[in-house]
């Protein structure tokens, strides 16, 4: 029988509590977790600081499962997108980029998005489920294995789903990431992505260590983002900024808007302006992004004399901010353009 509890998902605490149930001391649980995070050893039997027997009687009651690398995609531009197929046969992106500070793994949260954002290919999935922890870290995992990667390095939620919509395994998975024992990464590597779910991003906000916080804006105005991203329609404008600025920020920390470009549509100086007084006193920066086109997406890319006179507006009233031009486009590894088809459980699962 499959046993039901995959450790490697697990918080330090919960490790410990696995152990506890069966005798162990509260440090065993460490050691395991600097095992599997910190060597990325996934065998039981190859943890020799544990007893030969504690290594026994873990390996027949708890699982310990990463991801299975399904296929990697090697960009032109050095970013490799990976696709990983879980064990309920669904499967899910992640890309490895390399950014003038360093390496990123953009990750994914969900299979599929229920947001229903208007530009997104993820949202033309649906939603099919939340990932569970060890999905979660298990792309990062993988990709380390795959690369020889040692931390520190950059993680980003900006994959299929929204982060904040699995709010208890995303935070599982910061713990993880962020814990000495594990990855070591500070809070400031990790960015949780969200197209404003403002409860959450409220709960988020209540994390001793913020992680970085990108919110996709996306529109200046409710009537505009009411219709490209349906979220809006419960979270207005207006409450998503006022939930910003009530995050407890470090000195000097700013949060990220992210605003997809998309031609004619919220690319006009008056759009500019707009943004301009909304984040204008903000401790902020804007990513602009230009719209990343597939053939599925009524939108297009805006053209450069619009690009560069919003950027003069946000420039001259010195919002800071950038033009992100995506990574991966040859192979559907940009920004927007991850959407995976959902296959049922294979064949072996069902019998
Ligand atoms: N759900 C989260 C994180 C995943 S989407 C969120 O919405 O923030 C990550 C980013 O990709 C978001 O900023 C989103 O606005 C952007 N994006 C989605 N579709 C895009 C497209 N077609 N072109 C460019 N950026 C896109
Ligand atoms: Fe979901 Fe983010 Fe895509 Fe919107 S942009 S559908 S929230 S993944």
């Amino acid at each position: 029988m499959r046993n039901e509890v995959n450790l490697f998902g697990c918080s330090p605490a919960e490790l410990a509590e696995h152990l506890a149930r069966s005798g162990q001391p509260a440090f065993r649980g460490g050691q395991l977790f600097q095992w599997m995070h910190r060597h990325g050893c996934m065998d039981f039997a190859q943890m020799t600081n544990l007893p030969l027997a504690l290594r026994a009687s873990l390996a027949s009651a708890f699982r310990l499962e990463s991801l299975d690398l399904h296929q990697r995609q090697q960009s032109s531009d050095g970013s490799v997108k990976y696709l990983f197929r879980l064990a309920d046969g669904a499967t899910i992106e992640a890309v490895y980029l390399e950014m003038n500070h360093g390496v990123t793994l953009c990750i994914s949260s969900q299979v599929g998005c229920i947001q229903g954002c208007s530009f997104c290919l993820t949202a033309r999935m649906g939603f099919v489920r939340n990932l569970s922890a060890a999905e979660m870290v298990g792309q990062v995992s993988a990709i380390r294995a795959d690369r020889s990667l040692e931390p520190p390095f950059n993680v980003v939620m900006m994959g299929m789903g929204e982060p904040l919509l699995n709010l208890a395994n995303t935070l599982r998975t910061l713990e993880i990431l962020t814990h000495p024992q594990g990855y070591g990464l500070s809070a400031k590597r990790i960015t949780v992505s969200t197209s404003g779910h403002v409860r959450n991003l409220l709960e988020l906000g209540k994390l001793a260590k913020l992680p970085r916080i990108a919110i996709s804006l996306n529109a200046t105005t409710d009537e505009l983002r009411d219709q490209l991203m349906p979220v809006n329609r419960q979270w207005k404008i207006a409450e998503l900024i006022a939930a910003c600025r009530s995050l407890p920020l470090g000195s000097g920390d700013r949060l990220t808007f992210e605003y997809v470009l998309l031609g004619g549509i919220n690319d006009t100086t008056q759009d500019a302006k707009r943004l301009v007084s909304l984040l204008g006193d903000l401790s902020c920066r804007v990513n602009l992004i230009p719209f990343n086109a597939t053939p599925e997406l009524p939108y297009r890319q805006p053209d450069s004399a619009s690009l560069e006179a919003f950027l003069a507006i946000l420039e001259r009233a010195s919002l800071r901010a950038t033009v992100r031009w995506s990574k991966g486009r040859d192979v559907g590894a940009a920004c927007g353009q991850l959407a995976t088809p959902f296959q049922g459980p294979s064949l072996s699962q069902r019998v």
